[in-house]
């Protein structure tokens, strides 16, 4: 079972009700359990550090974020990161190399961003044979100034210029969902992915070949659910619903 973090176990600092005991309730049934997410801002241990300040057991090797994944890809190959310091803890153990890389993970750069010289950079190693590992794609995201471009348009300058498609390795991505069931050693038809973006989480699942169960807390909206067409296996008002849920869908 996947749980989503931010909107379906707490919505910034705050826990949801019923998160604690839900967690619990799957554990206790034996299944295998991880959250996903896709923060590529902090690294693993700061959100482990968050579930265990409220309670709720999941432990830092049962946090699959977009690094955590790109760290299973890269595995005994060289790579090259374009990352945020802070994240970087979550690449301990992977061989990096500025010469001829297999990958190149780009990553939230902070302040110093992708400068022409830096994608440059990253364009020569990609013409060179390297294959690109996006942490995600989004366009822009929301500053207390107003909107900023994100990494998506310097992925997609990328893709463009060398004509080669990068690995997107955040939710909705296959790849994502493909990666964490692999990793817990579940099949993606018996797993099930709870999460209250319609899009990410429960799209994404789907086109992975999981079950789905949105709940109605953190980003969920009516209106743009419906505009989705997006239908979810399950819907719950909020977490605390999940184990009544969870007899229905396997008596179904
Ligand atoms: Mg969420």
């Amino acid at each position: 079972m996947l749980f989503d973090l931010d909107g379906v176990l707490y919505v910034s600092d705050k826990i949801i009700r019923g998160a604690t005991d839900s967690v619990m309730h799957v554990r206790n049934i034996g299944l295998p359990l991880a959250g996903v997410t896709n923060t590529t801002t902090q690294p693993r241990s700061a959100i482990a550090e968050k579930l265990a300040a409220l309670d709720i057991l999941i432990a830092e090797s049962d946090i699959y974020t977009p690094a955590a994944i790109a760290v299973r890809v890269i595995g005994d190959h060289s790579t090259k990161l374009y990352v945020r310091d802070s994240l970087l803890e979550d690449f301990q153990g992977v061989r990096t190399t500025g010469t001829n890389p297999n990958f190149i993970v780009m990553g939230d750069l902070g302040a110093s961003g992708y400068t022409p010289d830096l994608l440059h950079e990253i364009f020569k190693h990609v013409m060179d044979g390297a294959t690109v590992l996006a942490l995600h794609k989004n366009r822009f995201w929301q500053k207390p100034d107003g909107l900023h471009l994100d990494i998506g348009p310097f992925v997609t300058a990328i893709e463009y210029a060398t004509g080669k498609d990068a690995v997107i390795l955040g939710k909705p991505s296959k790849d994502f969902f493909h990666g964490v069931c692999a990793a817990l050693h579940v099949s993606p038809a018996n797993t099930l992915m709870i999460g209250d973006d319609i899009e990410s989480d429960i799209g994404g699942a789907q086109v992975a070949g999981l079950r789905t169960a949105l709940v109605k807390t953190g980003k969920y909206r009516e209106a743009f659910v419906k505009s989705t067409g997006i239908k979810a296996d399950l819907v719950l008002p909020s977490i605390a619903d999940l184990a009544d849920a969870m007899k229905l869908l396997q008596s179904s």
